[in-house]
């Protein structure tokens, strides 16, 4: 049998370097007919110029604080609320979710208030549960090799947000991108939220550089995670700016309307008087750029 260089894909071959070449990726990779996608949803969209926030808390901890948490988007003319009800955690004793009853206050939320949910599907065990709820499957960073969920999420009909693995290279994002894709899924949207390296002072470096260099590759919307990236509210603010300014397509942002008694991610969750100072900087920046925040 012959032997198949690292760079070989779809039984083409490319040189090491050329790994970010759009080529390299029949399905997810830009071309002059296809310079980017455009995802939309009843009154929201992601990749269509303007810059989308994506708010709420990490998980959904009852139907007071989800309904709360919607409220203070509507205030903000935003219609993306994210929350999980199955929560990967580090240790087994930790919060991990609602589960049923949490999918039951998303849906109940957005028939009440109309904002739209952004929450995690875990394992292909979930589908039939998490799917008709979810305006958008988030796979999360721990699962973005996980092959099978990757191909079952193919077969959803919804936009699916992926997070790149805290251990992954942006070639790996993009083929696992490829996967989903080719199991038949056109509507993704890449995450950046942050890689492990030496440097304790953020919870995990936040790759600034994956927004430019990404959107050379793909058509896919990019967005940044600055809340398990940077992992403190202090300096959240200025990464959300950071990526307005690099041209990122939205931000996925921890917010919870009380952190203090929040269940999970608590310590890097905005308050919500945090979340309407950095929406009024970054609006002033936004309007600057010319571009529209929704
Ligand atoms: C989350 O969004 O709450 C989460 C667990 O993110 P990640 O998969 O990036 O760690
Ligand atoms: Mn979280």
């Amino acid at each position: 049998m012959m032997s198949r260089s690292p760079g070989e894909i779809s039984g083409r071959e490319f040189p090491l370097a050329d790994l970010l070449n759009p080529e390299a990726y029949p399905l997810a990779g830009r071309s002059a007919e296809r310079p980017k996608t455009l995802i939309e949803l009843e009154g929201a969209s992601i990749g269509d110029g303007g810059f989308t926030v994506i708010a709420g808390p990490c998980a959904v901890e009852s139907y007071e604080q989800f309904a709360e948490m919607a409220g203070l988007l509507v205030k903000h003319g935003l219609k993306l609320m994210r929350g999980g009800a199955f929560k990967p955690r580090t240790s087994p004793y930790s919060f991990d979710g609602l589960h049923q009853e949490g999918l039951d206050i998303i849906a109940r939320v957005k028939g009440e208030t109309g904002v739209l949910s952004v929450t995690e599907l875990m394992s292909t065990e979930d589908i039939d549960a998490v799917v008709p709820v979810a305006d958008i499957v988030q796979v999360g960073s721990r699962n973005m090799q996980n092959f099978p969920l990757l191909r079952a999420v193919g077969g959803i009909g919804k936009p699916v947000l992926l997070k790149r693995g805290f251990g992954n290279t942006l070639r790996e994002l993009l083929l696992a991108a490829e996967h989903i894709m080719k199991a038949g899924n056109p509507r993704v949207i890449l995450c950046e939220r942050g890689i492990r390296t030496f440097d304790p002072s953020q919870r995990n470096t936040l790759d600034l550089m994956a927004v430019p260099i990404l959107q050379s590759v793909t058509h896919l919307p990019v967005i940044l995670d600055p809340s398990h990236s940077v992992g403190t509210p202090r300096f959240i603010p200025a990464a959300v700016r950071a990526a307005l300014a690099l041209g990122a397509d939205g931000v996925i942002v921890e917010v919870h309307p009380h952190p203090e008694k929040a269940l999970s991610d608590g310590a890097q969750s905005l308050s919500p008087g945090c979340f309407s100072a950095m929406m009024e900087d970054i609006t002033a920046l936004a309007n600057a750029l010319g571009r529209s925040i929704g």
